[in-house]
């Protein structure tokens, strides 16, 4: 039977922040726009995101202060043409989302509030109580909703349509019953969002199974620095569910076994407020020498106790719940256990300061954007500012679209063929049939627990050269699979089985980025490495797969400008 084929301007696909952002911009110059989403718009991990946006807008801050900062916590990694615009346009980005109807917390005077978070020099964080995305994301969504925009929800992208070195759209199946249909457009655009789930200890949502970054390696386009994985310090004791650092920001103080208040050790100034990578290894080195606390001694404390009950209830009401309901710890009374948890990947598909995907160091794939965690711009470098995510993808997803039309009306891709749907169809019907004795949960399971312990927040090309191994062996056993489930509606079995051969691929790309770049840098910390050398590798890595799954790596220039590169103290 022949495959449906749609036809739209644009096709974006991810319907969190950056994607509807740009999607609404799309729609709103008159460009039909479909948002191809596996999730209901409002259920993408944007909604998840707790703290806060970053924006320059406080009496004594300056965007070069915050340039200064996002390059500085980026171990000076970050490409600071992509920085000095993003931090230039996150004022005007806080207030368009205001006048789209985001509403932001206030303070006594009326102007919208601002926090401390770690790695700034100022308090920038604006927030809606801490529950920041899910307030821009109903408001975007509702947005591009009133401008028209279609939305085919409970639709799995499965492949990019790539020929001729251009991209023409995508091809896709519905959860709901299995109906498959390709989507052809002048302009596509991805906007997946992250892939943490590849760790057992983690803070994404089930959804964050990096599809988009194995689509695109799949046809040989590259990934840029996949090595660098954010761990953030505060996940709740044994689940990693995410308490956001607005609590270190409001005044929460870190504690180990001994009572005593380790960070003071650690970075003498900044204390709890210095940046992720530092507070994560921190908590895992206190941890690691038999400090820990709880029955496990897994996890540290974070105290709040000492606030104002009023602040708690408040400004974070939300994680004194998730504390209550996954801990039984209520943080009004008592300390609450945390430890570091994957949390962000600042790695994705290469993209210019336009949001154009790349085809290598120097050229651009045509009609193909990426905006948002899925993509690597790179504002984050080696490691991310807390709140300056929500921000890339607003502001970034919003470029996208307006590069989207500015540059529509000189791209013209070839229509769409039934031709264009086998990779799909082949991959679809032999998830269906394979006829193994694998199963998918348990190679998961194994994938997931190898990360954490081998590539997680200390490496060594010891464990850097098991893991690799572990994955090879994954990668064929996952070729034996079996599922029971034949179906064709909300087979979740099927969906979570080609979700497990996209995060094994990315893993890869993860340990051999992390077995190749021999110093440590912001959150990719190698033990038999431990210092930062600029001389072999101020660089960001790109990296490609052949046909046969072999990944070779090269190494492109970080674009500097006027920061200079230092030491990084805090
Ligand atoms: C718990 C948590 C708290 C956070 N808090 C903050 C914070 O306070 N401040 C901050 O700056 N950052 C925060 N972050 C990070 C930030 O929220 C994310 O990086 C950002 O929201 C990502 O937005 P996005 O639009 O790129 O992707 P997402 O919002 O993740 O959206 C991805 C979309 O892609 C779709 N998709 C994926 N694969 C497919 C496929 N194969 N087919 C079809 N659709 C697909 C999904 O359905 C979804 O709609 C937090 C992250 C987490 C996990």
């Amino acid at each position: 039977m022949d495959v449906k084929i749609y036809e739209y301007d644009v096709v974006i696909v991810g319907a969190g922040l950056a994607g509807l952002a740009a999607a609404r911009e799309t729609t709103a110059a008159g460009k039909k726009t479909a948002v191809i989403t596996k999730l209901h718009p409002l259920r993408s991990h944007s909604g998840a995101a707790q703290g806060g946006i970053n924006a320059a807008i406080g009496k004594d801050d300056s965007v070069d202060l915050h340039a200064f900062d996002t390059i500085k916590g980026s171990d000076y990694l970050a490409d600071q043409d992509c920085v000095e615009l993003m931090c230039n346009k996150a004022p005007e980005t806080i207030r368009w989302a205001e006048h789209m109807g985001a509403v932001f917390s206030r303070d006594e005077k009326g102007d919208i509030a601002i926090r401390p978070f770690g790695g700034q020099s100022k308090p920038r964080a604006c927030y809606a109580k801490d529950r920041t995305g899910l307030t821009l994301l109903q408001t975007i969504y509702e947005q591009a909703h009133r401008e028209g925009v279609e939305v085919f929800d409970e639709w799995y992208v499965a492949d990019l349509i790539y020929k001729d070195g251009e991209v023409s759209g995508v091809a896709a199946f519905s959860l709901r019953d299995g109906q498959m249909a390709l989507f052809g457009a002048k302009a596509t655009m991805f906007a997946t969002g992250g892939y943490g789930r590849a760790f057992k200890i983690n803070s994404n949502a089930h959804a964050n199974t990096g599809d988009a970054l194995s689509i695109v390696a799949r046809h040989g386009l590259p990934l840029e620095d996949m090595e660098f994985v954010q761990f953030h310090p505060s996940g709740l004791g044994g689940s990693g569910i995410l308490i956001s650092e607005a609590a270190r920001g409001e005044g929460g103080r870190l504690f180990n076994s001994k009572g005593e208040r380790f960070m003071e050790r650690y970075a003498p100034n900044a204390l709890e407020l210095a940046s992720r990578d530092v507070v994560s290894r921190a908590i895992m080195q206190e941890i690691r020498e038999g400090r820990g606390v709880g029955p496990n001694k897994d996890a540290v404390y974070i105290d709040l106790t000492h606030l104002d009950p009023q602040i708690i209830l408040a400004k974070l009401p939300e994680l004194r719940e998730l504390a209550i309901t996954f801990l039984g710890q209520d943080m009004l009374k008592e300390p609450i256990m945390i430890a570091s948890t994957a949390h962000y990947s600042m790695g994705g598909i290469p993209v210019d300061i336009n949001c154009h995907v790349k085809k290598n160091q120097n050229e651009i794939v045509s009609g193909f954007y990426a905006a948002g965690e899925c993509s690597c711009v790179s504002v984050h470098g080696a490691n991310r500012l807390g709140a300056n995510s929500v921000l890339e993808a607003l502001f970034f997803g919003r470029h996208a679209g307006e590069n989207i039309i500015k540059d529509i009306a000189t791209l013209s891709p070839k229509p769409l063929t039934q031709n264009d749907a086998k990779r799909m169809l082949e991959e679809y019907t032999w998830v269906k049939t394979n006829n193994g004795d694998e199963h998918v949960p348990t190679l998961r399971s194994e994938l997931q627990e190898s990360m954490t312990e081998n590539a997680g927040v200390f490496r060594t090309e010891e464990s850097l050269l098991k893991q690799k191994n572990i994955l090879q062996n994954l990668l064929k056993r996952y070729k034996k699979i079996r599922i029971s489930d034949k179906s064709s509606v909300y087979n979740t079995e099927l969906q979570e089985a080609i979700e497990l051969g996209h995060m094994l691929e990315y893993s890869l790309f993860i340990v051999e980025g992390a077995l190749a770049r021999k110093e440590s840098r912001g959150a990719h910390y190698r033990e038999d490495f431990p210092t930062r050398d600029d001389e072999n590798f101020l660089k960001h890595t790109y990296a490609y797969m052949d046909e046969s799954g072999n990944i070779t790596q090269e190494y492109a220039d970080v674009v500097l400008g006027k920061f200079e590169v230092k030491e990084r103290k805090y």
